[in-house]
């Protein structure tokens, strides 16, 4: 294993557009920096509509032969592309964390699971089957078969820049389809890092072309392309919406992962111990900036007391700090934006009777560092119970009744992730039926594998990536009736 921790050549400063490194055609570059210290990590080039017409040109004449090479070939890119990933973890982790902020063991955690999403779905292809249809009369053949859906466009979000992309890049090339992909302008270079690593396993030209640059100008010329048959989201609602409203010109296929209101409910007979672990993890992994974050933690009466003392105990462990440094568990959060969103949201909660209990100011490091907070007393009147918070703050509201605390977690347009402690088996299949949720872990505040289809319902969200189903999305199925037989 290499365990080089120098990311210098996953720094390229420069787009790769059909197998070769390109600067923007204007000149104009974007600066990418460190969330938590602010310094310049590097200048990416602000791309437009002219590159994105080259990128899904590429593409399409990549498409010609790639969708029609061997699954032998395609298998063992992919499996080179997991081991180069690998081979390359901890260099890749520490770009993650100097990009995005994330503590290092959480960033070597993404691009591991990064690469088993890869190998994932280097396995999976060989599972697609087609279907022989026994026919109505015997002169005729019925078959169902599957291909490659075409050119993919792929959008991705800043708070995993390398897992979110092996989600899409995974499926789509296992299938035989070409890519281009847009990532976060926040976090580029860990997008970027994977042309890095395609050129040196051997993709072939123009099979996965990565622009980074203006966002509006990138996903308009995607959208109103008819050559890009599908495209595959992960980022916020509103602009998720948009791309759909975008995508009916053309009739693309969509795959649509967008916000989350997780909400956590702890009932009173609930393993306490564990049902703080698993809202630890769940509230302040990537420091509550993940789309399955507990967002509203509902406590039964019974336990409501003792489960906010033993919570509050476990966030005052936190440490924070850069991510880079050794046993730091919070990083900074993004922005600034970030911050003030989230202290609005607190302000919001003081006014109305809600107490902090921890944290609830900017950490005095300064620069984007938030003290990990916990507010109780939260009510449903709060903008803690339907806003997606997208930071470190845990807002915890009493409940006495299943029936209460089920209508109250499904008051939401979000249908991502839902997180139940109990330790009865009849109440976790009523639970199972009537929580709309896509995502559910019981007694766990971790649930995402590469072998399970992960996706929200409502307005989370369109489709599943992970899993066998996450494959579908990416090949287009074909009805074949051939007659004349007898
Ligand atoms: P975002 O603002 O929606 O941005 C996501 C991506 O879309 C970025 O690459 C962004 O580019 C691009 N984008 C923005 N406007 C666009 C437009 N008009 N056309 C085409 N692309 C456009 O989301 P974010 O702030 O990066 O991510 C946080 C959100 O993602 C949260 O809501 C979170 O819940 C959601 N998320 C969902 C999942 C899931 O699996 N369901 C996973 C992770 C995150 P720029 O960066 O250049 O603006």
């Amino acid at each position: 294993m290499n365990t080089s921790t120098d990311f210098k050549k996953f720094l390229p400063n420069a787009n790769w557009i059909n197998g070769h490194w390109i600067t923007a055609e204007s000149g104009a570059s974007i600066e990418v920096t460190n969330p938590a210290d602010g310094t310049i990590i590097g200048q990416v080039p602000n791309c437009g509509a002219a590159e994105t017409g080259s990128a899904i040109d590429a593409a399409r004449q990549a498409f010609e032969k790639y969708s029609h090479s061997d699954i032998n070939t395609r298998v063992r890119l992919l499996r080179e592309l997991h081991d180069g990933l690998m081979d390359q973890q901890e260099a890749l982790a520490r770009l993650l964390t100097a990009e995005q902020g994330k503590p290092l063991a959480e960033a070597r955690g993404e691009i591991a699971i990064g690469a088993a999403y890869i190998l994932w779905f280097a396995e999976e292809i060989r599972r697609t089957k087609g279907e022989l249809i026994p026919s109505p009369t015997s002169d005729r053949r019925l078959m169902v078969t599957h291909h490659p859906v075409g050119v993919v466009a792929a959008i991705t979000p800043w708070n995993f820049p390398s897992s979110m992309l092996a989600r899409k890049l995974g499926p789509a090339l296992a299938a035989g389809c070409t890519v281009v992909v847009k990532p976060a302008s926040a976090t580029p270079y860990s997008a970027l890092a994977w042309g890095v690593l395609m050129e040196e396993v051997g993709f072939p030209p123009g099979v996965v072309n990565i622009l980074t640059g203006s966002a509006a100008a990138i996903g308009s010329t995607i959208m109103s392309s008819p050559h890009v048959r599908k495209v595959t989201f992960t980022g916020s609602t509103a602009v998720g919406k948009q791309l759909i409203r975008q995508s009916a010109d053309s009739v693309k296929k969509i795959s649509m992962e967008l916000g989350g209101n997780a909400p956590f409910l702890v009932f009173d007979d609930a393993d306490l111990d564990a049902a703080v672990e698993g809202a630890m993890i769940s509230k302040f992994r990537n420091m509550g900036q993940t789309c399955v974050c507990a967002n509203r933690i509902y406590a039964q009466a019974g336990v409501h007391d003792a489960f906010v003392s033993k919570l509050s105990a476990a966030i005052e462990q936190l440490t924070l700090g850069p991510g880079s440094e050794p046993d730091v568990t919070q990083g900074p959060m993004i922005d600034m934006a970030a911050v003030e969103k989230v202290e609005t949201l607190i302000g919001d909660a003081l006014q109305q009777g809600g107490k902090v209990v921890v944290g609830g100011q900017r950490h005095k490091l300064g620069g984007t560092f938030f003290e990990p907070t916990l507010v109780t007393g939260v009510t449903e009147r709060m903008q803690f119970a339907t806003e997606e918070i997208f930071g470190p703050v845990a807002p915890v509201l009493r409940f006495d009744h299943e029936e209460e605390v089920v209508a109250a977690a499904n008051r939401t347009e979000y249908g991502l992730a839902a997180y139940i402690y109990t330790q009865d088996m009849a109440r976790i299949f009523r639970l199972n039926e009537s929580l709309d949720y896509g995502l559910m872990g019981f007694n766990t505040g971790l649930i995402t594998t590469v072998e399970a289809p992960f996706g929200g319902l409502k307005e989370s969200g369109i489709g599943k990536e992970g899993g066998s189903q996450g494959l579908v999305d990416y090949l287009a199925t074909k009805y074949v009736c051939i007659a004349g037989l007898g």
